[in-house]
């Protein structure tokens, strides 16, 4: 194959996809200046309110049909959109200008949203950049309905209305990714993104092999190109002729093959063929995942990630929904432990509900606990839900971002206060939960073992903690290949970690994603983790693994690893451990 018809990006949620592609782009019709004579001017206003409750009652109706398709919490995320199209300070400055300038409704409307479109595209802020699909949502309706073009996003693509399709976009936002029809799209490409940005964790969780990062596959890849996705690889191959076309149905085969021995996997022990035991827990990021958790036999939720409660929401989630939402979870996973993860807000979660301050460097500002703790409005009702839903569940609390014990102190202050007041108003709930710590910074490692005198346990945030301790920033596709949590100055740190946990005695986990990739996971199982908390569809693999694979191979391999210079050597002591058991199936 030409290295003209294969494109290399980053593979983000696995699987191999097989069908022509559709090219979406968010392109905004033109707008030609348009100046009103002085009597039009109240009719140009009257033209762009009635744009704006058209573009809301069109998203309304959205909304409900994404309740009916995915669920209500997915749906939420367009309360966001319809929050931004009626913003009152925005509508005033275009209706100031259609008055001052004179200018046709459609004129004003694209000046000011272009003026904050550029001001949004110029910051280094995820969470803003986050917002552009919003705004350029918005701005497609808004200038459709006033300038009479179609007010939908462009989709190009096969004719003859292929029944599979692969999707194609610049950069996938979460929005974007929920609302697809599951069995319409087999595939997702977006020359954006990386592994750990939010789409390709939803992506992952919604089982749509994925492949992002693959930078200028709009130029290259014409609507209606065959394309074979390889999610694993990460790789796309365009219109393959025939060799390659019964490729792809080898490797189509080969994997529903494997499905059925990862299927196999689902009900056996997780346990090394030396007889190591391991606990495989399931990250739980939205509601839906919780059954693809269960089915794929995770033994309870080690990473319950509370954001989507918040994220694109016009308002915060009010203690009597969360509770609701923990007693769902808790009562799927009855007798199974459920760790509740507090607001992890901030870097590229950004609460529409929450007016946090623009910042240039997100990931090293204001988010996670020092959010949950500047705002104790924010943090009290969580923390009271999950006394509540501990009064009769086996819940813990695990606290994100910690970089010293003080955080964690605080945070026990106000669960104890909160525990007396929910005691003095006679609501049934639990006197205190155990608290927990992510480590996901260089401090945490640094300060382990302090932190253990004051936590029931850590687990591990791989994805922060990597991009902390390697100054590499986990959502620049640019940087992917240096995105390494198998990187030595990664490993060591892991291996400092175990040793901490062990020393005082609390369990040590790890819910970062390279807990659900094949070689990682024998990584961690070698430097002595033995509780992982994967991403549900990543279980059924993960178990095969380390079923495969003997813990004495691992153990080898990891303290090896520890006196690698480079993170590819570390990648081939894994391979030469593991491969050994794995091709001899
Ligand atoms: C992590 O950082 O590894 C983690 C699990 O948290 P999140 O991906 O939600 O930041
Ligand atoms: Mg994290």
């Amino acid at each position: 194959m030409s290295a003209q018809r294969m494109i290399k990006g980053i593979g983000v949620s696995p699987g191999v996809a097989y069908a022509p592609a559709v090219v979406v782009r968010w392109d905004l019709p033109d707008v030609p200046d348009r100046e009103v004579g002085a009597a039009e001017v109240e009719a140009e206003v009257a033209r762009l309110r009635a744009a704006v409750q058209e573009t809301v009652a069109a998203l309304e109706q959205l909304q409900e049909r994404v309740k009916e398709r995915a669920g209500v919490e997915e749906s939420r995320i367009f309360e966001a959109q319809v929050m931004l199209a009626q913003d009152p300070d925005f509508l005033r400055s275009v209706e100031h200008l259609i008055r001052k300038n004179r200018l046709s409704a459609e004129t004003a409307f694209e000046y000011k949203a272009l003026e904050i479109r550029n001001l949004w595209a110029n910051s280094s802020s995820t969470r803003l950049r986050d917002r552009l699909a919003d705004l350029g949502a918005i701005q497609i309706r808004m200038l459709g309905i006033l300038t009479g073009k179609p007010a939908v996003a462009v989709w190009s693509g096969p004719s003859d209305g292929a029944e599979q399709v692969i999707v194609i976009t610049h950069e996938l936002s979460p929005g974007l990714t929920v609302q697809l029809d599951r069995d319409h799209v087999v595939g997702l490409i977006s020359e954006e993104g990386t592994r750990t940005s939010h789409a390709a964790i939803l992506a992952h969780s919604l089982g749509i092999p994925a492949v992002m990062g693959a930078s200028g596959a709009i130029d290259r890849i014409k609507p209606g190109t065959m394309v074979l996705l390889d999610g694993q690889a990460g790789t796309l191959h365009l219109d393959p002729g025939p060799i390659e076309l019964e490729d792809a149905r080898v490797r189509l085969s080969r994997r529903q093959k494997t499905e059925l021995e990862l299927e196999a996997a689902i009900s056996q022990p997780a346990e090394s063929p030396d007889g190591r035991r391991y606990v495989l827990l399931g990250n739980v990021d939205l509601p839906e995942e919780i059954q693809p958790a269960l089915r794929h036999g995770a033994s309870g939720v080690g990473l319950l990630r509370t954001e989507f409660l918040v994220t694109g929401r016009t308002h915060l989630p009010t203690e009597e929904e969360q509770y609701a939402y923990f007693r769902r979870v808790t009562e799927a996973f009855a007798g199974r432990p459920v760790v509740i993860r507090s607001f992890d807000l901030g870097g590229d979660k950004f609460p529409a509900a929450f007016h946090a301050p623009h910042e240039p460097n997100p990931f090293l500002g204001w988010r996670s606990i020092r959010v949950c703790l500047d705002e104790p409005d924010l943090f009290r009702p969580q923390l009271r839900a999950v006394l509540r839903v501990a009064v009769d569940r086996d819940v813990q609390l695990m606290l994100p971002l910690v970089m010293e014990v003080d955080e964690v102190l605080e945070t026990k202050r106000l669960l104890a206060e909160e525990a007396d007041r929910l005691a003095a108003a006679g609501v049934r709930a639990a006197r205190t939960v155990p608290v927990g710590v992510m480590i996901e910074t260089p401090a945490a490692v640094a300060l382990a073992d302090q932190l253990a005198r004051v936590s029931a346990f850590f687990s591990v945030g791989s994805n922060d903690l990597t991009q902390y301790t390697l100054a590499v920033d986990r959502g620049n596709a640019r940087l992917a290949e240096r995105f390494a949590p198998h990187h030595p100055a990664v490993v060591r740190q892991l291996a400092r970690v175990v040793q901490a946990g062990a020393d005082a005695g609390i369990s040590v986990s790890v819910c970062g994603e390279m807990a659900s990739e094949p070689l990682t996971a024998v990584l961690l199982a070698g430097l002595g983790f033995t509780t992982l908390s994967v991403a549900p569809p990543a279980l059924p693999l993960v178990k095969w693994v380390l079923r495969s694979v003997p813990y004495a191979a691992a153990r080898a391999a990891a303290t090896a690893a520890l006196d690698a210079s480079a993170p590819r050597e570390v990648l081939a002591l894994l391979q030469q451990a593991a491969d050994p058991y794995l091709s001899r199936r």
